[in-house]
């Protein structure tokens, strides 16, 4: 027997190896996941006391520091850039669990309330297991006569919630930018007349005050979602608020944007879909449909969705509405005007009074009773 092959006998056998080793990686293993967890802790100690003191959570220089000094003292086998990676990997999973305990404690989440919110207004509940609703109405408040002859149609259709801009937000400086006071007027007016509850949209912080004594919802449009200053004094505000998703806002923000607004006191909210911006043309948004079942388990709050604006078209206002019910959507909001070709704003996308009508015609079934049954979520 030659000594190479004695020397081999004495080694145990590869599989003991194996075995041996293995048990080395399993105690490595328990031993990580106790570090992970430990640091987890540290880490969301460090995120109370910045929060205690209005610090920022995430300091990318600091995470610099960290990987500088773990780079120091790497001895291998694993290179720089695979420990770069590996610590990356690291503190993204310790910011990610800060946003989860943050996102918890949200007052609009449906950690923090697990009942929905029900938004009453006289005798209108929107939200909850009530029949959905329907906000109609034109663009803009045109005149007296104007809103007058839609609203009296839409009351024969059972609407029971009249929209119309006073204050326009509009792209270009030159358009009509709305009649504002006089707007107000005339739309407290009609809904006056005919029995019905206004929802208009409110542009400037300085304006709140007079929008609240003459409208009963209070609407903040695509382009403030991010408007802090605004969102904050409506949180002071005691009439309820119908806050549309920014056009390029994630659900996230969105709700954070509905947060300002719930955690100053204002707890009536109703989430408005309206669409967000593709590289799709043929519709003037893209409607994200699966927004509807995801605020709803996320949040407690009422959620309807803006046929109009999220599609700029006419012509499929109605399949896209029943989606949104479908869907869960607890109301619809549609621009809808006597004479479409001529209105002063959106003249595209309102619906004449025929064919709100056939909308409605088609809603029918499904705007009643318990729409639990159509809900998706948790
Ligand atoms: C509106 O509803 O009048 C409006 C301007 O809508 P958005 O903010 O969704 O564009
Ligand atoms: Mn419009």
């Amino acid at each position: 027997m030659s000594a190479e092959k004695k020397t081999k006998q004495a080694d145990p056998a590869p599989s003991e190896n194996l075995e041996a080793l293995r048990r080395e990686v399993n105690g490595l293993n328990l031993e990580l996941l106790d570090l992970f967890n430990r640091r987890a802790t540290a880490v969301q100690g460090i995120g109370e006391i910045k929060k205690r003191e209005g610090l920022t959570t995430y300091d990318p220089l600091r995470e610099s520091q960290m990987l500088e000094q773990i780079l120091k003292k790497n001895r291998g086998p694993f290179p720089d850039e695979l420990i770069t990676a590996l610590f990356k990997e690291v503190f993204k999973a310790s910011a990610r669990h800060i946003d989860d305990l943050a996102r918890e404690v949200s007052k609009t989440s449906r950690r923090y309330r697990k009942r929905d919110t029900v938004v009453r207004l006289d005798d209108l509940a929107i939200g909850g297991a009530n029949p959905a609703v329907v906000m109609a109405g034109p663009c803009s408040v045109e005149s007296f006569e104007q809103l007058d002859r839609v609203a009296r149609q839409l009351k024969k259709r059972g609407v029971r919630v009249l929209r119309g801009g006073a204050f326009k937000p509009r792209t270009s400086p030159y358009s009509f930018q709305g009649l504002k006071e006089k707007g107000l007027e005339i739309l407290q007016l009609v809904a006056a007349k005919h029995g019905l509850i206004t929802v208009t949209e409110v542009l400037d912080p300085r304006d709140v005050g007079l929008v609240s004594d003459h409208a009963d919802i209070l609407q903040v449009g695509t382009r403030n979602m991010f408007n802090y200053e605004l969102l904050k004094e409506l949180g002071r505000c005691r009439k309820p608020l119908l806050i549309k998703r920014g056009f390029m806002a994630t659900l996230e923000e969105f709700l954070q944007a509905a947060e300002y607004v719930y955690h100053r006191g204002n707890t009536r909210i109703i989430l408005c879909e309206r669409g967000i911006r593709t590289f799709e043309r043929w519709t003037r948004n893209t409607l994200d449909i699966s927004a509807v079942p995801i605020l709803k388990s996320e949040s407690h709050l009422p959620v309807v969705v803006d046929v109009s604006h999220s599609t700029g078209r006419k012509d499929i206002v109605s399949p896209v509405s029943r989606a949104a019910l479908a869907a869960g959507a607890d109301g619809l909001m549609v621009e809808v005007h006597h004479r479409p070709r001529v209105a002063l704003s959106d003249s595209g996308q309102q619906l004449d009074l025929p064919c709100f009508g056939r909308l409605m015609n088609d809603l029918d079934p499904l705007l009643g009773g318990d729409r639990t049954r159509v809900r998706g979520g948790k």
